[in-house]
């Protein structure tokens, strides 16, 4: 069998049994990367020297049977989480060449279980996006179709995984940024409850809803790197205090008698009739699980997308108040005073989206449209969670599409803001809820993958992993590689 369609597992037991070693597993993914990262576009930075220096390290570990589940596996992480001594752009002209003195906690511990560095992925600027068009540095292309977009923020990592470039990749999630773009690139996704992952050295969007997690091919491999991922950590001071459990372990967990809650708000107007069937197979073959299955309603969840353009935007125009040209990041070429540096340096260094953010985000704060705007916005988002709350009385999980129907063509919806927005509608709820939600692919429209997604209560990441799993025992979507990566 090929290394790379292999599972996080089966590498494991191949490393400690010697069939091969870190460094040629390493190597294997360089070659994969370097044959065909240049038409997917998917990684802005490799490290192949990094990579190969941490597979050396991995491998002495493992010649001393001191190596772990994760010792030795090759992994990606977005361009948003800071890496000590590697470029880090948040796929932005503003922070291009910006290379950070220390490394985000994710990447910190993802290093210490032993994964080995492949590289920084590519994303929507900023993560403000639903297809990785907003990135400086070039669209990420979808491996399933070179003319679709592999979706956003996270589509570098989604486009990595799904062409097996790299066994999984980290990702963020503001508002779907891991779960629609492995929906719409056949791969397996979670954002955990917000809290439960630090966000130290992830650079901001909107820090009330930023939530890192992890993209892989299986529910069992998303299981495996999110255990070291989760934890407290003080440097963030929304870090959550409480035990981590063993995810791999509760993958077992039987589906018998298990609630499932069918969002009625999810199949209304605007699902695409066949991804609409999809999804409706995947609550059948649940029931065959053992499932029980019940209609439920969060009557504000239609709310969801206006209240997001609210709440996200006004955080952004804070958070990104620091890029001003003067302590790090583009500097404009010969300003004229302190004014013109920080008007030439934000106006040549933000893109068009970001810039939108910012505007908005100005607006809704000020002092006249603050009540209007902000405030009216963060009541709905209370409804919204006592909507959840309800839903999660009578329930166990929440099962819905995770995006409206396959990925789209390249320059399909660019232009129109509030057509790209709507891509959102199904994952943002979760967001504004800090509920954990996953992606997982369920069957394909046209040859493009499409994908069902699991919301669970707060802290409940065991219990979505295992309904995944049990899914994925039964059925083979999650295995499937686009025939030109097989
Ligand atoms: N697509 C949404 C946005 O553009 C969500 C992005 C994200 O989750 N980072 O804001």
């Amino acid at each position: 069998m090929t290394l790379h369609t292999r599972s996080l597992a089966a590498l494991a037991l191949g490393l400690t049994a010697r069939e091969f070693s870190s460094v040629e597993l390493t190597q294997h993914f360089l070659d994969r990367i370097a044959a065909s990262n240049g038409a997917l576009n998917a990684f802005l930075t490799v490290t192949a020297e990094r990579a190969l220096s941490d597979a050396k390290r991995a491998d002495a570990l493992l010649a001393k049977n001191q190596g772990g589940a994760l010792t030795g596996i090759p992994i990606a992480h977005k361009d948003i989480f800071c890496t000590d001594g590697i470029q880090t752009t948040c796929a932005s002209k503003m922070l291009k060449g910006f290379v950070a003195p220390y490394d985000a906690a994710v990447v910190e511990r993802l290093t210490a279980a032993g994964t080995v560095l492949l590289g920084k992925t590519n994303m929507d600027e900023f993560a403000m996006g639903s297809s990785n068009e907003t990135s400086h540095f070039g669209p990420v292309k979808n491996p399933w179709d070179l003319a679709k977009v592999p979706g956003g923020s996270s589509g570098g990592s989604a486009a990595v995984v799904a062409a097996r470039l790299a066994p999984a990749a980290t990702g963020t999630d503001t508002g779907g940024s891991i779960r629609q773009p492995a929906a719409l690139t056949g791969i397996s996704g979670i954002k955990p409850t917000y809290g439960r992952v630090s966000r130290y050295g992830m650079i901001a969007f909107a820090s009330s809803l930023d939530q890192a997690g992890i993209m892989a091919a299986s529910a069992e491999d998303c299981a495996a790197l999110l255990a070291p991922m989760a934890g407290f950590d003080a440097r963030d001071s929304t870090s959550v205090e409480r035990a981590v459990p063993d995810y791999v372990a509760g993958l077992q967990q039987s589906l018998k008698g298990l609630k499932i809650g069918i969002l009625k708000e999810f199949f209304a107007e605007g699902l695409e009739a066949h991804t609409g069937a999809r999804v409706q197979a995947a609550i059948e073959e649940y029931r065959r699980l053992g499932a029980e299955i019940v209609e439920v309603s969060c009557p504000n969840l239609p709310l969801s997308v206006p209240t997001y353009y609210v709440v996200a935007p006004a955080e952004a125009s804070s958070n990104l108040s620091r890029f001003d040209g003067v302590r790090f990041g583009y500097r404009c070429e010969n300003p004229r005073d302190l004014l013109d540096l920080y008007k030439r340096s934000r106006g040549e260094g933000f893109g068009s989206e970001v810039k939108r953010r910012i505007m908005t985000g100005t607006y809704v704060l000020s002092a006249g449209y603050y009540d209007a705007y902000y405030l009216k916005a963060q009541k709905v988002r209370s409804l919204i969670t006592d909507d959840f709350k309800r839903a999660f009385s009578q329930v166990d999980v929440l099962l819905g599409p995770t995006a409206p129907g396959p990925a789209f063509a390249i320059g399909d919806k660019v232009d129109d803001p509030v057509t790209m927005y709507l891509n959102d509608i199904y994952t943002i709820g979760a967001n504004l809820a800090g509920l954990p939600a996953m992606s997982i692919p369920c069957g394909f429209v046209n040859e493009l993958p499409v994908g069902l997604q699991l919301i669970g209560p707060h802290f409940s990441e065991s219990q979505l992993l295992a309904v995944a799993h049990g899914y994925q025992q039964v059925t083979d979507f999650h295995s499937r590689v686009p025939a030109a990566y097989a």
